[in-house]
């Protein structure tokens, strides 16, 4: 069969063992990605059994990079991207350099020529968009100033790879040992010119028509009442426009998704697109990691394991170290810092993509490329294991900066970022989106002292304006969650659509103060059935209680107002 038809090869035996291999991780209480490289490695060349496609695996992977781009892109309005350009520019660029350095002085220690040193270096200095996106989407801060921050830095790092994707050819003569040719600068300047030229016409012209034909187009197409025709067309946009800045204008496929996700962030629409691409965006996710997976050829750990480690050393402790204390430099919480320097410790696709190119200019030999697979593979499985050690470091510096001394009476300590409550009897209510705010006004109408705990940063302002306390991040997180001292809270509010999610703040609150009244949100028999087994006292299903407001409201002949408070009366 995989001779015939390698698309359904990779898509079905790919996807099953990831599915399998996923379980089994998620039973074991590791990463999911651990299953995904592993199932990309069992279906790889390097070992027996089925051998899938590896160019198309890639190609798959391409399209993940796309959907997911278009979704960052989709949040991120071209205000959130100035905001955060003064620290995004200067943090992206110095950390690529120094890391380019760290990475050159590894393949100089390997015995490595000019032209490789340079393509390695590259290689290592640019983290894998898949990779960090998908952490910042599981641990909620892609709308927080940190999230904002670290999708300015990737934008960043993918122009540079741009760049250096067209460089690299014209330099390659130069770097070679067997230069006959020697490189005009002005030469070099022109090719610059032209690609930065390509670029800022692209986004040139999604900002001026894109903006007004893109939101235009799928308004129309919305109007139509077509569902199929809609998520069609947010597909076509999400690709189409990513195909045609890749093809005519020689910028990424990850850059042209994310700026046509920009351009409709702005429309009503953008949340409904938003959720037509998620399960595709998922499932190209995964075909990403066993597309890196299949490029592992696990004897590099035997033939190589000491190039090997100082490989992956650059990766996971050089580029972290640089990124942290440039940030801290640019004047940003050591939260943040550690956060987005975890996050860029990881190296995928762009990688590959210079390998590759290293590889086919003559600069770059097979076992650098194996180098760099290797370090690839090695620093994705620990990149769980270093958002923990971020996150320990973090709870380590707050709790410093609570001590005070003399020594720090001159500067003000940075603000800790989940400071834990100083509320005692206190009502927390996680999730402020359209249940959330209602339950927020209606607790404090009533008198409650209020901790507030919500994933994004934009709709708590307010809020916070009004005094009222305000965690922003993924309450699911221990961390977190733990800053809003359960164990002397009297009421916890669940208001959170995503039952797996609710289930484990549920579990932890439960196991924190095993008194404490818990309220849940869930739209599904089986969540409610969940949420209970968790610990939840009460749990109110979300289309039950609209029913039986339709249904008052149906008696009383449609005549009378519906009732705002009807899903917290509805306690079931
Ligand atoms: P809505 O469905 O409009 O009530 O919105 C739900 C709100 O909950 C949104 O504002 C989300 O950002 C927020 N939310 C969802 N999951 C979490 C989570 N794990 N931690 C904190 N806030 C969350």
């Amino acid at each position: 069969m995989s001779h015939e038809s390698p698309l359904i090869a990779i898509l079905v035996i790919g996807l099953c063992l990831a599915f399998i291999l996923g379980t089994i991780a998620n039973r074991l209480k590791i990463s999911l990605l651990v299953g995904y490289l592993l199932a990309g490695v069992a279906v790889g060349p390097f070992t027996p059994g089925f051998v899938a496609d590896q160019g198309l695996a890639l190609q798959l992977a391409e399209i993940g990079v796309i959907l997911l781009m278009f979704g960052v892109g989709l949040h991120f309005s071209v205000s959130d991207l100035i905001a955060v350009r003064a620290v995004a520019i200067p943090g992206a660029l110095i950390q690529i350099a120094l890391s380019t350095a760290m990475g050159m002085g590894v393949a100089w220690l390997l015995g490595l020529p000019l032209g490789a040193e340079l393509v390695f270096g590259l290689a290592l200095s640019v983290a894998s968009t898949v990779v960090l996106l998908r952490t910042l989407q599981e641990r909620r801060i892609m709308d927080t100033e940190r999230g904002h921050i670290a999708v300015g830095w990737l934008v960043i790092q993918d122009l540079v790879t741009v760049l250096a994707l067209v460089l690299l050819p014209v330099m390659a003569p130069l770097l070679s040992h067997n230069a006959p040719t020697t490189l005009s600068l002005s030469g070099l300047s022109f090719t610059v010119a032209v690609t930065l030229g390509k670029v800022v016409a692209f986004v040139a012209l999604m900002l001026v028509i894109g903006r007004r034909v893109i939101p235009a187009v799928l308004h129309y197409v919305a109007h139509t009442g077509s569902r199929e025709l809609f998520r069609l067309s947010v597909l076509a946009v999400a690709l189409g426009v990513a195909f045609v800045a890749s093809e005519l204008f020689g910028v990424s496929f990850a850059v042209g998704a994310f700026v046509a996700g920009m351009v409709l962030s702005e429309s009503k629409l953008s949340q409904r697109a938003a959720e037509e691409t998620l399960p595709l965006r998922d499932a190209f996710a995964v075909l990403f990691f066993i597309s890196v997976g299949m490029l592992f050829d696990p004897t590099v750990l035997i033939r190589d394991p000491v190039p090997l480690l100082e490989t992956l050393a650059v990766v996971v402790l050089g580029t972290p170290a640089v990124a942290f204390l440039t940030l801290c430099l640019l004047r940003q919480t050591s939260g943040t810092a550690l956060t987005i320097a975890a996050g860029l410790a990881q190296i995928g696709e762009f990688s590959f993509i210079l390998a590759a190119l290293g590889i086919g200019l003559g600069l770059l030999d097979e076992r650098g490329r194996d180098l760099l697979l290797g370090a690839s593979i090695l620093s994705i499985l620990l990149n769980p294991l270093l958002f923990l050690v971020a996150g320990r470091l973090k709870t380590w510096a707050d709790r410093r900066n609570e001590v005070p001394s003399a020594a720090k009476h001159a500067a003000p300590p940075p603000p800790v970022e989940h400071p834990v409550t100083k509320l005692q009897g206190h009502a927390v209510l996680v999730g402020y989106g359209r249940v959330g705010s209602l339950l927020a006004e209606g607790l404090l109408r009533n008198g409650w002292k209020l901790l507030v705990m919500e994933a994004g940063d934009a709709a708590v302002q307010p809020l916070r304006d009004r005094g009222v306390e305000v965690r922003t991040g993924n309450a699911a997180d221990p961390e977190m969650l733990k800053s809003a001292h359960l164990a002397m809270a009297r009421l916890l509010l669940v208001a959170i659509p995503d039952a797996f999610e609710a289930g484990q703040i549920v579990e932890q609150a439960r196991a924190a103060n095993p008194d404490i009244e818990i309220i849940a949100r869930a739209h599904f028999d089986t969540a409610v059935e969940h949420l209970r087994q968790h610990g939840a006292t009460t749990v109110v299903m979300g289309e039950r209680e609209i029913a039986r407001a339709m249904l008052e409201h149906a008696a009383d002949g449609g005549s009378a107002e519906p009732q705002a408070n009807a899903v917290v009366q509805g306690a079931s």
